[in-house]
């Protein structure tokens, strides 16, 4: 039984598929639609440039020709893991041998004064990116709060659609809390260079208006009109499943995982934005709201069902578009790094930040430059020491490393 039918369900689902898994395999999601990629729901969807179906990891014809029903617009509501059954929301009690814990994340959501108010936003789904698009067709000024990827895209995709956008961001540069101060800079100097204008260093206050949002008030004063705002204020692990079930969550609150992504219940794995587990890579536990790593622990949680148990050790893989301006691309784990070293030039927009710590390549970002991002992955993954090396890092040979 696999719960949530996001990127890590479904690529569980298939994944038990292509392992030749010769049991029953049950799809259960929340949401009306079929597991879909949620990249799109900042980017091209968006915009109005990509339909939906082409979201699909696959229409529901595919699920049902493999044998893994899928239920959607269904919710597991209770998990016994000690008699191994769970309650749906259509009242059936269904048994499970192995079950995967996949429900992904929730929007974070400010409780300010004018929260209620309507042209207020939140981004995680096709349905919210849809009231967004269709908000955004009457709106002139778009505020945006956050200073992450959702608010930056967001702020990108709508600035191409002919909108003014403020971005409201406690970051002293967009991007710089995940990626480090030179991509902040950077990003900041292309948001700002393509119309759209950044307040930093500063908070949301309150909202404002008459039954609509009509101003964001910033902690500083600043007040800002809005035809609507999209706040982009994060993600939480959604463990009320896991909680309720009894199942031990971790420090950064999501479920409690072995480096082989089980759970501390037996035959009960996770994997995806919910998945906090002990990485092998990083000497400590981690849990990461990217895509393909969703996508790469729901295989290898399939793999761990299907008898091949091992520790997860991918290095962590992300991108950002910002809509046809520029893709930047990541590696490695967000930490403080003691030391960037930059690669390329920064003002060309062609470069490589790698992030240094312990002595180690620990991330890097790469702008226009993706063959870095393999040597980047090489030097994470091997835990090279580069001590008294970087200046190869900086323009010498990667391969030396
Ligand atoms: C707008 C947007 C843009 C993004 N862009 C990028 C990007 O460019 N690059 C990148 O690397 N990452 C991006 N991400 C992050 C990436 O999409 C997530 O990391 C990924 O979706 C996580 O997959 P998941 O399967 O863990 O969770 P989710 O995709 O959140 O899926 C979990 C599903 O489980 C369902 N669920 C929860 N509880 C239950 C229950 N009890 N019963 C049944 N179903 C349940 C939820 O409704 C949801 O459908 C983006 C995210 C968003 C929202």
């Amino acid at each position: 039984m696999i719960v949530g039918g996001g990127a890590a369900g479904a690529a569980c689902a298939e994944a038990l598929h292509e392992g030749g898994f010769g049991g029953d395999v049950l799809l259960v999601g929340r949401e009306p639609d079929p597991p879909y990629e949620r990249p799109p729901a900042s980017k091209k969807y968006l915009a109005g440039a990509q339909d939906r179906d082409a979201c699909l990891f696959h229409d529901a014809a595919w699920y049902a020709r493999r044998s893994i029903e899928l239920a959607s617009r269904t919710s597991v509501m209770r998990l016994d893991t000690t008699a191994r059954t769970a309650t749906l929301s259509t009242k059936e009690v269904v048994q499970y041998g192995v079950a995967l814990i996949a429900t992904g994340a929730n929007v974070r959501r400010l409780r300010v004064d004018g929260a209620q108010l309507e042209g207020i936003h939140y981004l995680r789904t096709l349905g919210t990116a849809d009231a967004i698009r269709a908000d955004a067709e009457a709106a002139e000024r778009v505020v945006l709060v956050g200073g992450s990827y959702i608010a930056c895209e967001v702020a990108a995709t709508l600035t191409s659609l002919g909108k003014r956008c403020t971005m409201v961001m406690l970051e002293d540069a967009p991007l710089a809390t995940h990626f480090g101060p030179t991509a902040g800079g950077f990003f900041g100097a292309l948001l700002r260079e393509r119309g759209v204008e950044l307040v930093c260093g500063d908070g949301l206050e309150r909202l404002e208006g008459n039954a609509r949002v009509e101003r964001v008030v910033t902690a500083s004063g600043r007040e800002l009109a809005a035809d609507m705002v999209v706040m982009g204020t994060g993600a939480m692990p959604d463990v009320m499943l896991a909680r309720a079930a009894k199942l031990e969550l971790g420090e950064t609150g999501g479920v409690a995982c072995s480096a082989d992504l089980a759970t501390s219940a037996p035959g009960v794995w996770a994997a995806g934005d919910v998945c906090e587990y002990d990485s092998v890579l990083h000497d400590g536990r981690v849990r990461i709201e990217h895509h393909e790593v969703a996508r790469a622990q729901g295989r290898a949680a399939a793999a761990a069902m299907l008898g091949t148990r091992k520790p997860y050790a991918e290095v962590p893989y992300f991108w950002t578009d910002l809509a046809d301006w520029t893709t930047a691309e990541w590696v490695g784990i967000t930490e403080a790094p003691e030391r960037e070293i930059v690669r390329g030039s920064v003002a060309d927009g062609a470069f490589s930040v790698f992030h240094l710590a312990r002595g180690r390549v620990v991330a890097a970002l790469s702008v226009g430059r993706g063959e870095d991002l393999a040597h980047a992955q090489r030097l994470i993954a091997a835990r090279t020491d580069v001590g008294g090396r970087e200046a190869a890092l900086a323009e010498g040979d990667l391969d030396s490393l």
